[in-house]
Parts: structure tokens; sequence; C-alpha cells
């Protein structure tokens, strides 16, 4: 979006803001569903947890999409958006049984990710068709706290396992529709992910009544200038042929399945916040901003780099700033960073705050949660207002003392 667009958003509805920009979500789910238009049953189902406002979830029902859900929560989300339960997947981690038959209920596609609820679930209820997620242990991108595919992960049943799994699907007669796999945030390398794909083939084969394979999420997006993204375009090249080869040893058809989040609205999002002091130290200059990790904590809890500017001044001299929020705790977004001169009151604004931002919001010292925007054909459109006081009291239980 220009920065003259995002300024007038700020002006009508103040700071911090988010601002989702429609048409890139809807450029990159064509994208997605173009690189793999020769699978003639292709899935995708949005990561509800990159950000769960509703409207973004009907923009991509529009869009035909499906939902990835987490939590029962989640899943009623995409119920009140409109998805019918056949249109979600709930891939949950460490959640009790209760909920995972509650979800069922609902008529959604269930996800089991560990032996112990996969045998209890299967014994209890064997004709509701389950999808199992195994753990190729393949090691996808460089930081161990986003690659979940490694030995030590807590997600996905080991492939080391597959003697056990079958050995409660016999047992129990339940009924496996599906396989999944989601390794990670961050695959860099297209050759990891088929490497980890052949594993996931190799695991469907002793499954004689799949409907789909699920390969989770993993693709790449550009943070910083010079980052590299995943070539959706050669991946899909190369993952179609061989999902039509194995499609053609399995003996059937079978539908092709990707949950990302990130991809479809990372780069979407803008974050912006005004700059409330300009503090020249003994060692740099900070520019302190509006918000803090309670409203954009990627930064702080991964090291996420979001590109900062300075939109109100775009044109200035360029120095370097280390970017800091109002919380009192260390809450640094950027160190270092070239910006245009900053002067108290400017807008700054920061990319790729589609995915794990907002929804990752608190209220940490007491303050309100942004309020967001869609732009969608040339138009603002609030969809969710700025918190006030009354929120922060909500829930509270004056006692009296
Ligand atoms: C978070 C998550 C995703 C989405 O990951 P992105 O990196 O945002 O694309 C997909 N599948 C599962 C099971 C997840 O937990």
């Amino acid at each position: 979006m220009e920065s003259q667009q995002l300024l007038s958003i700020e002006s009508e509805f103040g700071s911090p803001l988010y601002v989702y920009d429609a048409e890139k979500i809807e450029t990159q789910y064509n994208r997605l569903t173009n690189a793999f238009a020769k699978v003639e049953k292709l899935r995708i189902n949005y990561a509800v947890k990159a950000l769960s406002n509703i409207s973004v979830l009907k923009l991509l029902k529009q869009m035909g999409s499906g939902l990835d859900t987490v939590s029962i929560q989640e899943v009623q989300l995409g119920l009140h958006a409109g998805f019918t339960p056949d249109k979600i997947i709930y891939t949950p981690n460490g959640v009790s049984m209760d909920e995972i038959e509650a979800v069922a209920r609902l008529g959604v596609q269930i996800n089991i990710d560990n032996l112990s609820i996969l045998e209890q679930f299967g014994t209890k209820h064997p004709q509701i068709p389950v999808c199992i997620r195994i753990n190729p242990h393949v090691m996808a991108g460089g930081n161990s706290n986003i690659s979940v595919g490694h030995i030590d992960s807590k997600f996905g049943i080991s492939i080391h396992q597959l003697p056990h799994l079958l050995r409660i699907v016999e047992n129990t007669k339940m009924h496996i529709n599906g396989i999944h796999m989601h390794t990670g945030s961050d695959i860099l390398d297209i050759e990891v992910f088929l490497y980890a794909a052949e594993i996931l083939f190799d695991t469907a084969k002793h499954f004689k009544t799949l409907d789909f394979i699920d390969f989770g999420s993993g693709f790449k997006v550009p943070y910083k200038k010079g980052d590299i993204e995943t070539n959706v375009e050669e991946f899909g090249r190369k993952l179609t042929k061989r999902f039509l080869a194995f499609e053609k040893e399995y003996g059937r058809e079978l539908t092709l399945a990707f949950e990302p989040g990130k991809f479809l609205v990372s780069e979407a999002g803008y974050f912006l916040a005004k700059v409330n002091v300009v503090k020249q130290t003994t060692s740099t200059v900070f520019a302190g901003i509006d918000s803090g990790f309670n409203h954009l904590i990627r930064p702080m809890l991964y090291g996420s780099e979001h590109f900062i500017e300075n939109i109100s001044h775009p044109k200035g001299k360029e120095r370097f700033y280390t970017v800091v929020g109002y919380i009192c705790e260390t809450d640094t977004f950027g160190t270092n960073r070239r910006i245009s001169e900053i002067k108290e009151g400017d807008v700054l604004s920061f990319r790729n705050a589609g995915a794990y931002c907002f929804s990752m919001a608190s209220n940490y010292n007491s303050r309100y949660k942004p309020a967001e925007v869609l732009w969608k054909d040339g138009k603002a459109h609030l969809i969710r207002e700025r918190e006030t006081f009354e929120d922060l009291l909500k829930n509270q239980v004056e006692i009296e003392l």
C-alpha cells in the first residue's frame, strides 16, 4: 500500500493501528492455487491463528479457502464467519479428549497428533474419520524455535512409531482418511520439503482409505530486503509432479491440502504507530512509539525483523535509530535501523504485520489492543474497534474488602 493511503487511514482511525490489504491476500491465495493448478483436488486451509479477525476469515471464504484451526474457539470463529464444518480441519496439540470429541461432534475434520488420544478416540468412535499428524523428523529452516519437525519436537506422531500407530488402527478398526505433516514455519529449501513429502508418501501407503494428504505449511515470505522467499511456482511444479505420480501408485484420487498462515496474510499487514519521543542518548537515538510488545511481540519473542519506515516523512535524510516501545520492559522493535529522519508525531509503518501480530496482542501495562482496518476496493473498513476502559474491567470481579 502507498504511504499516503496508510497515513490517511491512520488519521481517520488513530494509532496504533493494524491495516490489512485485501488485494494482497487475494494475490497470495491465487499464486498458491495457480502453482498447483494441475492438481484436480486442491484444498487451501488458511491457518486461523495467524490472523483471526472474522472479516479476514470471510474474505478467505469468498476466495474459496477452508480453515486450519488449533482450538475449538478457532473452530467456532470459523463457523461464525460462515464456513461449513466440512471446510474446517482441526489440528490441535496437547488438548483434551473432551475438546477433540466436542469438535468432532460439530462435524469438523479431526487431526490427531499423539498415540494416546488416537487409541482412546479410535476405541470410542471408530466410525469418525480421523487424520493423523506425522512428524517426519525433518529439520526445516535453521531456527530450532520454529522447526517443529525435528527430534525434540512435541508435534506429531513420530515416523518411528509407525508400527504402534498401525497396530492401534488395526485393533480399533478406526477410519483414517487423511495424513498430515507440518514441519515448521520457515522452510527455506524446497528440496527439504520434498524430502519430508517422500516420508509422508511412504507413510500414506500403509493406509488404504485416505481422502487427502495435507502438507501443512512452512512457506517463507520475505521480511527484510534480501530475504529469500519460497519459490511457490517451482515448488508447485515439483510437488505436483510427485503428487500425481503418487496418486497413480496409490490407486485413487486424493486431495492435496495445505494450511498456510503467514504466506497468505503476512505481507498484507501494516502496523502503524506514532512516535511519542525521539530520545538521544550517549550511544544511540531512540524512537519511542505509542505501542510495545503488547501489540507486536514477534521481534522480542523470536527475533523477527519487521521492516520499519517513516511514512510521515519518507524522503528525509536517513539516520540510524533504535525503535522501542512504551512498555516498562525492554521492548525493542529494531536496532540500528536506517530510517528517514524521525520527528516526534511521525507515523512509523511496520511491514509484514499481517501474521502473528494482532493475534498475539495482549493488554500488558493495561493498554488497549489496537483497532484493525481492512483496505478493500479502495475503501478502509474498520473491522475491529480499539478497546476501551470497559474492556479492561470486563470479567474482573470486584469484591468487598
Ligand atoms: C501455525 C500452523 C500453520 C501455519 O503456519 P505458517 O507458517 O503461518 O504458514 C499450519 N499448520 C499448523 C498445524 C499450524 O500449527
